[in-house]
């Protein structure tokens, strides 16, 4: 059993995912942030596809690739930071651990 930061405690204290399934359907509405972080519909087509055309401007040499690759380029990597930090969240969620007492939520 972990020990609670804030109760200081270890005798209520349960994996987060575990308490998140026996909870009802009700119960779960009234807690948000308990749930597990949702993976976003990430849309890698609109970026790749600004990528692509710039790369076909640059081809016909015309300034606007340029703007095109570097908007698709700049588009992906934030995308890919995004998917980064929701992977983490998730993962910490899988870890995390709960305190029935004083329903505190901590990494253990
Ligand atoms: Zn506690």
């Amino acid at each position: 059993m972990h020990v609670c930061p804030v109760c200081k405690r270890s005798d209520r204290t349960t994996k987060l995912s575990r308490y998140w399934r026996t909870l009802p359907a009700e119960r779960r509405a009234a807690a948000p942030h308990l749930a597990r972080p949702v993976l976003h519909d990430e849309r890698w087509t609109a970026p790749l596809g600004l990528l692509a055309l710039g790369c076909a401007l640059l081809v016909s040499e015309a300034w606007l690739g340029l703007v095109g690759v570097a908007g698709g380029g700049l588009w992906l990597v934030t995308l890919r930071d995004e998917v980064a930090q929701t992977a983490k969240r998730r993962a910490d969620w899988h870890r995390k651990q709960y305190c029935r007492r004083c329903r505190h939520d901590f990494l253990p």
